[in-house]
């Protein structure tokens, strides 16, 4: 499998080159250069399969051209080793739980898909790479975790001092091993700042072969369409038009379903679910894109300004708006909203959700009283485990949600991260003496 620039059409590069660079020299994002059209068979024995069963099937038509099957089996069952289970909240309506990964929150599947992708097509060069990661929580764990002893590869994860949750706090520094994290004194925006300087620096360069592992790497992006087929794979009946809420960002989960549909899965109508920075929902109603500063709110790995993979989209439907609004619905909610969500799935369902897939679920039931649909599958996905944002939900609820083992495992373990300034000069020399 080729991919090309979202910039640039003509701009090619293979599958190694793609997940190496991350983002295309022009600063277009990659996208494959065929979508494989999954056949009827597959659909049919579905049922029966596990995810990494399904996974492999579409790795494989993916990547055949690159990796020998019995490589991308190992793998794909390497790195999903764990499931995606469809809950019904009644007979109209399920969650699609995808934090049943070892940093509970979807980000797992593309994280730990790149890891072991990246680190096979790497054996065979000489030299270790070094990732880069500025995060502000999310992201960092489960990158940290999804490459974890990985051969061939380290990882350095810098975060703001004191902006990130203890949970995520201990998420990214408890690991030792090739992971190292930095405590940056700083913002956020001081960590993705080091970072960028660092990929630009000539003497870094010279020093060691770095990548970043950012959301808009490919490899992070396809694996996210396994779990769609996955949902499907667990439907009652294959017949009933589909309708599928995705809590949204950077768009990248959406993009991966809307790839999913393109092989062939049988969705109806995708709803990008929005909390208060809604630039995409302005574009899907006015045919105009205008990236706008983040906004916080209580769903904050949804606080994004200027998704990254919105250009994917349009490369997608050839900037066809009409395509994209036949295809996608959208939807935007205030904490308030929100917060009142999750105290109704709470009293009407018995189901404990995170304020993400709250928003998942207000823009799905919004969409149905909209529309009105005599016959209808809804699936709201779940993006994260309620317990990492339990403040909120215990606040909502009345209730100490339940932290799961792993989570309590981490919380129990010592913090180890070294401490640096937010100036480039002490990040560099970091770099060049380790
Ligand atoms: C990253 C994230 C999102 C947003 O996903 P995108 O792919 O960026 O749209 C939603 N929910 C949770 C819990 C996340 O971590």
């Amino acid at each position: 499998m080729k991919f090309y620039s979202t910039q640039n059409k003509k701009n090619i590069v293979t599958l190694k080159e793609a997940i190496l660079q991350g983002i295309a020299d022009d600063g277009g994002l990659f996208m494959p250069t065929e979508i494989p059209r999954q056949p009827q068979s597959f659909f049919r024995d579905i049922r029966k399969c596990t995810f990494a069963e399904i996974a492999n099937r579409i790795a494989n038509s993916f990547f055949h051209d690159d990796i020998p099957s019995r490589d991308i089996e190992s793998i794909v069952f390497n790195a999903f080793d764990f499931e995606s289970p469809l809950v019904p909240l009644n007979h109209r309506l399920s969650v699609l739980e995808l934090f049943h990964g070892p940093t509970l929150a979807f980000k797992d599947f593309g994280a730990r898909f790149m890891a072991r992708i990246l680190s096979y097509l790497m054996q065979y060069d000489n030299s270790e790479i070094t990732i880069l990661v500025a995060t502000s929580g999310d992201t960092g764990s489960a990158v940290a975790n999804g490459f974890h002893n990985q051969s061939g590869i380290d990882v350095i994860l810098l975060y703001p001092s004191g902006m990130v949750s203890e949970v995520q706090e201990k998420q990214l520094t408890t690991l030792a091993g090739n992971i190292t994290a930095l405590e940056v004194d700083g913002t956020f925006d001081d960590c993705q700042r080091l970072v960028k300087s660092a990929f630009l620096d000539q003497d870094i360069k010279r020093h060691r072969r770095f990548s970043s592992a950012n959301s808009i790497n490919i490899a992070r992006l396809i694996p996210q369409s396994f779990y769609y087929f996955a949902a499907y794979s667990q439907l009652e009946n294959h017949d009933t038009p589909l309708i599928v809420s995705v809590p949204a960002g950077n768009l990248g989960n959406l993009t991966a379903g809307l790839i999913a549909k393109e092989m062939g899965l049988p969705v109806q109508k995708f709803i990008a679910a929005l909390n208060v920075n809604k630039v995409f929902h302005n574009y899907l109603n006015s045919g105009e894109y205008q990236a706008l500063p983040a906004i916080q709110t209580l769903s904050n790995a949804m606080d994004v300004g200027n998704p990254s993979n919105f250009t994917r989209i349009l490369a997608l439907y050839e900037n066809d708006h009409t395509k994209i609004t036949n295809t996608i619905y959208s939807a935007s909610f205030s904490d308030l909203s929100t917060r009142q969500a999750i105290k109704e799935i709470y009293s009407k369902f018995g189901y404990i959700m995170d304020p993400h897939g709250s928003v998942g679920y207000l823009a799905m039931k919004k969409y149905l009283s909209e529309n009105i649909l005599s016959n209808f599958h809804g699936i709201i996905l779940e993006t994260a485990h309620a317990a990492k944002f339990s403040s909120a939900v215990n606040e909502e609820l009345n209730i100490e949600v339940e932290i799961p083992k792993v989570l309590k495992e981490s919380l129990s373990r010592k913090k180890n991260a070294i401490k640096i300034s937010k100036d480039f000069a002490d990040f560099k020399s970091f770099l060049l003496e380790n």
